[in-house]
């Protein structure tokens, strides 16, 4: 049985980008950039005023004093956005606001709240302190300089970064377009959640909450009809789904019971298995394989297997296809508020309840099937087998989004 790391460098083998496409910055959020981007301008594009208030020459202020102010006679004003067309001379100053072009001929910026403004005849400003040279301004290309680079292929189009790809004047890049998953579950017990429950049959809630994790991995999701327990069904609901998506998850039917149709309909449509079972708790029964350029992840059917497989396995495949470098959530740590024990003899993925203190407790019951504890934990601790650890642990913690 291959251990969760064989297993997910056995899928992350086999896994590429999707092609690329152009995509306008405005639509970008959330993809992966499919190739670098270096900035074409300077960024900022020109020397500017950091405030409001008045672009001088340095040497002209050296002597200014509270008791013997410098005044300094004003040759106009340049909003941002304009180019003053006069240079700041000796004895010369002009009016600059934020972001202001700064004009040339000064080079320093004094803040208006440090001036007085005389009434004189032509008008000039007073100025009761020394300036610094650079005083108050934002050099060209201070940020980055033009050709310098801006993302690496691979990084996500977070907020900050589309800002900046926006401030340097690009409106669109390249990026893998976004995976299409399908999501199939098996089960003859199986109803749709709405309608009435006759007995024996139980409401299905795989696909909802696996389609929820696929989109919050930047899938686009396609929810199938249920599956029934046999094979002939099975065999057309994968060939469908696998033919319409990118990667197609299906829940249950994938143990070693005389009902489990899935990895027989997978061969008999030719899929290619690649691996089945993974020595972890929960989600032993998995299997991963091919179909055409397809993915297939046959998931275990109780619901806290299934999501939970899907975090650990089939959520990098899904980032890999976007064309991310950073396939593995990233975790988060917390400091266990009491001891968590895995008396098991395999690895446990327990899910743990979060505070707002940075602390972690059990979720609680931790059998595959119960979905409250689940719903109380916001995320899954690696527990080794047969360990306690003790209160006071710090443990890292994979979220659920
Ligand atoms: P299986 O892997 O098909 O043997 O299913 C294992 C357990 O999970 C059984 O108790 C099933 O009834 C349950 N189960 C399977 N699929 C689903 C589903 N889609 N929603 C809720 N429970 C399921
Ligand atoms: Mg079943």
């Amino acid at each position: 049985m291959l251990s969760l790391e064989q297993a997910r460098d056995r899928v992350l083998a086999v896994v590429g980008p999707l092609p690329a496409e152009g995509v306008d910055l405005r639509e970008a959020a959330g993809r992966f950039m499919a190739e670098p981007a270096r900035s074409p301008v300077d960024l900022p594009p020109a020397d500017n005023s950091a405030m409001d208030g008045y672009a001088v020459r340095a040497e002209d202020l050296a002597g200014a004093r509270a008791d013997s102010p410098v005044a300094l006679r004003l040759i106009g004003a340049a909003p941002a956005g304009s180019i003053l067309d006069k240079a700041v001379e000796r004895g010369t100053c002009a009016r600059v606001f934020t972001g202001s072009a700064l004009p040339r001929g000064a080079d320093a910026v004094v803040m208006q709240e440090d001036v007085k403004q005389n009434d004189r005849d032509p008008p000039g400003v007073l100025f009761a302190e020394p300036a610094a040279p650079w005083e108050n301004i934002r050099l060209r290309g201070e940020d980055v300089k033009a050709g310098g680079l801006l993302l690496e292929a691979g990084q996500k189009l977070t907020a900050p970064r589309l800002s900046l790809l926006a401030a340097a004047g690009i409106s669109s890049v390249r990026a893998a377009r976004w995976p299409t998953v399908g999501l199939l579950a098996t089960g003859n017990e199986l109803r749709e959640p709405g309608r009435p429950l006759e007995a024996g049959a139980i409401y299905e809630s795989n696909r909802i909450g696996l389609a929820a994790l696929a989109r919050q991995a930047g899938a686009t999701t396609r929810i199938y009809p249920l599956v029934a327990d046999e094979l002939t069904a099975t065999k057309s609901a994968l060939e469908k789904a696998l033919g319409e998506c990118d990667a197609v998850l299906s829940t249950g039917g994938v143990s070693v019971g005389e009902m489990d149709w899935v990895k027989a309909a997978f061969a008999a449509i030719g899929g290619a298995m690649d691996f089945w079972t993974v020595d972890m708790r929960p989600g032993k029964p998995f299997m991963f394989g091919r179909w055409r350029d397809k993915l297939f992840f046959g998931l275990p059917g109780n619901p806290v297997s299934a999501l939970v497989s899907f975090l650990l396995l089939a959520r990098p495949a899904l980032q890999q296809l976007q064309g991310a470098r950073e396939v593995l959530p990233r975790t988060i740590p917390a400091t266990l508020s009491e001891p968590l024990a895995n008396p098991g003899a395999r690895r446990h993925f327990m899910r743990v309840a979060l505070d707002e203190r940075g602390g972690a407790r059990s979720a609680g019951n931790q059998s595959s099937n119960i979905l409250s504890a689940m719903a109380r934990s916001g995320g899954l601790v690696d527990i080794p087998p047969k360990t306690t650890l003790a209160a006071g642990t710090v443990v890292a913690v994979l979220p659920w989004d």
